[in-house]
C-alpha cells in the first residue's frame, strides 16, 4: 500500500509534535488518540473474527496488536482512559473536526459496549442498538405490517399462505446462474457511471466480484485499501432480477465502495486521520455504510428511473420478459414496507421472547419470505443481532437527512448528489443526522 505512506508520515509527524509538548491535557491532538483507538479495534479482532471489517492501515501496527494479545479487560480499560483524553482535548476549529471528535467518542463507547458483550453482559435489542449504533428502531405492530399484507392479498387472491403465492409470482423474476455475472457486470456499469458524473472517484479505485456459498448474508464489500474492494456475492438461493441493482449499487457505487474510497481519499489521506482505516463492523459507523448504501440506490436511480433501465436493459440481459419488469416493481414497493417486520423479528427473537421456529415463521407470515430465505435471516440475527436495523432505520435516517438538505427549486437531483457526497466523505454519525 505504498499510497498509505504520506499518512504513516503524517502521523508520526503528530506523534513527535505530541511527546515533544508540554503535557497540557487541552492541547492534546486528537490524532495520537486515534491511534490508539486503531490499535484497539484491532485488538477486538482477537476476540470477535466479525469486528474488524477492513483495515488498510500500516502493517506494523497489526503486528504490534496481534504480539500485545490484550484482553477484553485490558481494552476495556484502554477504551475508557482513551474516552477521558479525547474530553480533555481542545474545542474543535470547525464542523468537520467537531464530527472526528463526535465520532471518536461514540465509536469508542460501541467498542466499549461489545467489549461488555463478548465478557457475558446481556442487553435487551434495543439497548444494544443504542450502544453500538447510536441508533433505535421504531416498534410497529403486527396489525401495520397485516395492513400492507392485506393491499398482497388482493394483488394475489388464492388459497394457501401468502408468502406462497407471492413466491409463485416471483418466479419468473430470477437471474439464471449462467446470465448472473454478465446481468450483474451491467448493472455495475450502470451505477458507476451515474455515479462518476456527480462524484469525483479517485482514478486508480477498481473492485473484484466473487460469487461464493454458504454465507447468512447476501452480499459483501470487503474493502481493502488503495480504492480497492472485494464484492463477495452469495449464490446459496435463487437470485432476483432487482438484486442486480441493489447489490451493484448497495455494495459498489455509490454505496460501500465509494464511503470507503472517499473516506480514503478525504479523511485518511488528505487530513492523515487514522482512524478511518479501519472499519469497526459492531459501530455506528455500520448506520450509515449501510443507510448510505441502501438510500444511494434511489440517488442513482430517482423516481422511475430504475424500472425503465432495468425493462429496457437488465431484463432482457437476463432474459426475463420486460413488460412484467412495471408490475415487478409495483409489487416489490409494497413488500418493501415490511422490511420494519424483519427489525421486529430480530428484537422478538433476540430478547429471547420467541423461538428459531418462531422468528422464521414470524418473516414467513409478516416479512413475506420464504422458509429458505427466513431461516437464511435467522443465521443473520445470531450473527450480527440488532445489526438489522441499519439496513431499513439507516436507510430511513440517511433519506431524510439528505432530503433536508436539499433545497426544493433548482437541481434536485444535482443537490442530492452534493449532500449525498459531502455525508460520504465525513465522520457523520446516526445522532448527528438528526
Ligand atoms: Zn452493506
Amino acid at each position: 500500500m505504498l499510497c498509505m505512506l504520506r499518512t504513516i508520515a503524517v502521523i508520526g509527524l503528530l506523534s513527535l509534535l505530541n511527546v515533544q509538548r508540554p503535557a497540557s491535557p487541552a492541547a492534546t491532538s486528537m490524532t495520537p488518540i486515534a491511534e490508539a483507538y486503531v490499535k484497539l479495534v484491532l485488538a477486538m479482532g482477537q476476540h470477535d473474527p466479525d469486528y474488524v471489517d477492513a483495515y488498510y492501515g500500516p502493517a506494523e501496527w497489526k503486528k504490534e496488536t496481534d504480539a500485545a494479545k490484550l484482553t477484553l479487560d485490558a481494552i476495556g480499560a484502554k477504551a475508557g482512559a482513551l474516552a477521558k483524553d479525547l474530553a480533555a482535548t481542545a474545542a474543535p476549529a470547525d464542523e468537520l473536526e467537531g464530527l472526528r471528535r463526535q465520532y471518536l467518542e461514540r465509536q469508542l463507547s460501541a467498542l466499549s459496549a461489545r467489549v461488555r458483550m463478548l465478557k457475558g453482559e446481556r442487553l435487551s435489542f434495543d439497548e444494544e442498538s443504542k450502544a453500538l449504533y447510536d441508533a433505535v428502531a421504531p416498534t410497529h405492530p403486527a396489525s401495520h405490517f397485516q395492513g400492507i399484507l392485506d393491499k398482497l392479498e388482493k394483488r394475489f387472491p388464492g388459497e394457501g399462505p401468502l408468502v406462497a403465492r407471492y413466491e409463485a409470482f416471483r418466479k419468473d423474476f430470477v437471474i439464471p446462474r449462467e446470465k448472473l455475472d454478465a446481468v450483474f457486470q451491467m448493472a455495475i456499469r450502470a451505477c458507476r457511471e451515474r455515479t462518476a458524473k456527480y462524484i469525483s472517484l479517485p482514478t486508480s479505485e477498481s473492485f473484484t466480484v466473487e460469487y461464493v456459498t454458504n454465507k447468512s448474508w447476501s452480499g459483501y464489500n470487503w474493502y481493502q485499501g488503495g480504492y480497492r474492494s472485494l464484492i463477495q456475492v452469495n449464490t446459496d438461493l435463487p437470485i432476483f432480477i432487482d438484486r442486480a441493482i441493489d447489490l451493484a449499487c448497495h455494495e459498489g457505487y455509490p454505496g460501500h465502495h465509494v464511503y470507503n474510497a472517499l473516506l480514503e481519499k478525504h479523511l485518511v489521506r488528505d487530513r492523515g486521520w487514522p482512524e478511518f482505516s479501519v472499519y469497526p463492523l459492531f459501530s455506528p459507523q455500520s448506520l450509515i455504510a449501510e443507510g448510505t448504501a441502501n438510500y444511494g440506490i434511489e440517488v442513482a436511480f430517482p423516481g422511475d428511473e430504475r424500472v425503465t433501465y432495468e425493462r429496457n436493459v437488465l431484463f432482457p440481459a437476463a432474459g426475463l420478459d420486460p413488460a412484467k419488469a412495471p408490475a415487478y416493481y409495483e409489487v416489490q414497493s409494497l413488500v418493501e414496507e415490511l422490511s420494519y417486520a424483519g427489525n421486529e423479528a430480530a428484537r422478538l427473537y433476540l430478547d429471547g421472547r420467541i423461538d428459531r421456529a418462531q422468528t422464521v415463521a414470524w418473516l414467513e407470515r409478516y416479512a413475506l419470505m420464504p422458509a429458505d430465505r427466513a431461516a437464511q435471516r435467522v443465521r443473520f440475527m445470531d450473527q450480527y443481532r440488532s445489526y438489522v436495523i441499519n439496513y431499513n432505520l439507516g436507510k430511513d435516517m440517511v433519506r431524510q437527512y439528505i432530503e433536508s438538505k436539499t433545497p426544493r427549486t433548482g437541481d434536485a437531483t444535482a443537490a442530492r448528489w452534493k449532500e449525498f457526497e459531502k455525508l460520504l466523505s465525513s465522520p457523520r454519525l446516526p445522532s448527528s443526522l438528526r
